[in-house]
C-alpha cells in the first residue's frame, strides 16, 4: 500500500485557518442565533471595480468565438502584463523578462521550494505568513516540531517583537541559505524602511544568503521612507527574489493572479543561473496564469486601475486606523495598521493568543486570528485584519467598546 509522505506527518496540527473554522463551528453549534463578525481571515471584501470585471467578461465571451479563442498562453505570462508591471509597478527598475506571472503568491511560495535543494537551510522572520514554514516542512526541511521549544527543528526563527522594533537579529541567520521576509508583514504590519532594507540587503550579499521577499501588501505602503519593492535598494538584484500579488491590491483573491521576480543577476553557488532553473520549474509544473485573470490584472495597471488600487487600499487603511485608535483607547498594546492592513495587538505580556481568541469569540462574537499561528514569537498577540466593510467594522467596534470599556 502507498506510504504516507513522512513530511506531511511532520506538519503540526491543522493549518491555522481550519483550526479557527473548527472553533467557530463548535461555538455556532451551541449558539445558533449568534451573529459572528470576522476581523480574522485576511480575505478581501470590497468588490472588484466594474471596469476590470467588464474587461475580464469581454475576454471570456471572446473565448467562445473562433476569433477570440486563446489556448495555452506563454508559460511565464503575457508580454503585455509583464511589460505593464515593469513600467507601472516597478518604475522600470526591473525588466519585463525577469517578471513571472502566476496564479498567486501562495502557489509561487510552494513552487519556490522546488527551486532549492532539500538541504538548503532557511531562516524566517517570526512571526510570518505560515505558508513559508509549512511548505518548507512539506519539502522535508525539518526533522519535526519541537514542543519543548516551540518551532520546527532545522528552521531558524528570527523573532520580531516590539522589543526589537520587529527587526530581526540578522546574525542568527548566518550560515543559512535562504532568508525569508514578509514586508509589509502579515501579521505584524511592520514594513521595513529604506535604511532597514539596505542593512538586510548588505547582510545578505556579505553572507551570500538569498532573500525571499514577500511584498504582497506593498500597495498599502504610504510612508515615504518605506520602499514598495526591495529592488529600490542598491544590490538587491544580486540578493533577492520578490513575490507579489493582485489579491490584496485589487481584490483578486478569488480571481488568482500574482507575480514573482527572479532577476537574471542571481546565481547559485556553482555559478549557474537561478532564473534559468525557475523557468525550468515553471515550464515543468505550471502552464501559465489564467488568461482571463491576466486581462483583469492588465486593466488594473491602467491609469484608472491604479487609481482604483489606491482607493481600495485607502479604504482598508482607514479601517485599520479606526480599529487601531479604538483598541489603543481600550488599553491594548497595538502595532501595525500604518503601511499594512493588519493590526497586531496584545493586552498583557503573559496572555496566550488562543485565550484572547476565545475571549473575543465568546464575549464579543468576533473572530480574530491568534498570533501564535504565525510562529512562536506571535504568542500572546492577536491579529485583526482591516478587510471588512465599514458598517460591520463599526458594529465590531461597538461590541469591543461594550466589552472592554466596562472591565
Ligand atoms: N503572501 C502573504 C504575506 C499573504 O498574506 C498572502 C495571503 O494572505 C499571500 C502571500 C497569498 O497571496 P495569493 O492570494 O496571491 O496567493
Amino acid at each position: 500500500m502507498v506510504k504516507r509522505n513522512a513530511n506531511i506527518a511532520k506538519l503540526k496540527g491543522s493549518y491555522l485557518f481550519p483550526e479557527i473554522e473548527r472553533r467557530k463551528r463548535a461555538y455556532l453549534d451551541n449558539k445558533k442565533d449568534s451573529k459572528l463578525l470576522s476581523l480574522g481571515i485576511g480575505d478581501t471584501t470590497l468588490p472588484i471595480p466594474s471596469f476590470i470585471t467588464k474587461e475580464m467578461a469581454a475576454f471570456s465571451e471572446g473565448l467562445g468565438t473562433f476569433e477570440g479563442y486563446h489556448g495555452y498562453g506563454p508559460p511565464f505570462g503575457g508580454e503585455a502584463l509583464r511589460a505593464a508591471l515593469s513600467v507601472h509597478h516597478y518604475q522600470n527598475i526591473i525588466p519585463a523578462d525577469d517578471i513571472f506571472i502566476s496564479d498567486g503568491a501562495k502557489p509561487d511560495i510552494f513552487r519556490l521550494q522546488a527551486l532549492f535543494g532539500q538541504d538548503s537551510l532557511i531562516s524566517v522572520q517570526d512571526p510570518a505568513y505560515p505558508a513559508f514554514v509549512d511548505t518548507s516542512v512539506l519539502q522535508g526541511r525539518t526533522l519535526g516540531f519541537n514542543e519543548d521549544k516551540p518551532g520546527y527543528e532545522g528552521i531558524t526563527y528570527l523573532p520580531c517583537k516590539p522589543e526589537n522594533d520587529f527587526f530581526p537579529d540578522l546574525d542568527k541567520a548566518k550560515g543559512t541559505d535562504l532568508l525569508i521576509l514578509v514586508s509589509p508583514n502579515n501579521p505584524t504590519g511592520k514594513a521595513f524602511n529604506r535604511k532597514e532594507l539596505q542593512t538586510i540587503v548588505d547582510f545578505a550579499l556579505k553572507e551570500k544568503i538569498l532573500i525571499i521577499y514577500d511584498a504582497a501588501y506593498s500597495s498599502y505602503i504610504r510612508s515615504k521612507d518605506t520602499p514598495k519593492s526591495i529592488y529600490e535598494i542598491e544590490g538587491a538584484r544580486e540578493a533577492a527574489i520578490e513575490m507579489n500579488s493582485f489579491s490584496k491590491m485589487i481584490g483578486f483573491t478569488g480571481v488568482r493572479c500574482g507575480f514573482t521576480v527572479v532577476p537574471k543577476e542571481l546565481h547559485f553557488e556553482d555559478g549557474s543561473s537561478i532564473k534559468k532553473d525557475w523557468e525550468r520549474i515553471i515550464s515543468t509544473c505550471f502552464n501559465g496564469a489564467s488568461n482571463i485573470a491576466s486581462m483583469g490584472a492588465l486593466r488594473a495597471l491602467s491609469p484608472d486601475g491604479l487609481r482604483a488600487i489606491k482607493k481600495m487600499t485607502d479604504y482598508y487603511l482607514e479601517n485599520a486606523h479606526l480599529l487601531k485608535k479604538e483598541m489603543i483607547s481600550l488599553g491594548f498594546e497595538v502595532y501595525g495598521g500604518e503601511n499594512a492592513p493588519f493590526i497586531w495587538m496584545r493586552r498583557g505580556k503573559k496572555e496566550d493568543s488562543w485565550d484572547l481568541f476565545n475571549e473575543f469569540l465568546t464575549k464579543a462574537e468576533l473572530i480574530v486570528t491568534p498570533g501564535s499561528g504565525f510562529g512562536p514569537a506571535g504568542n500572546g498577540f492577536i491579529r485583526c485584519s482591516a478587510f471588512i466593510e465599514r458598517e460591520s467594522l463599526h458594529q465590531a467596534l461597538s461590541r469591543l467598546k461594550r466589552l472592554y470599556a466596562l472591565t
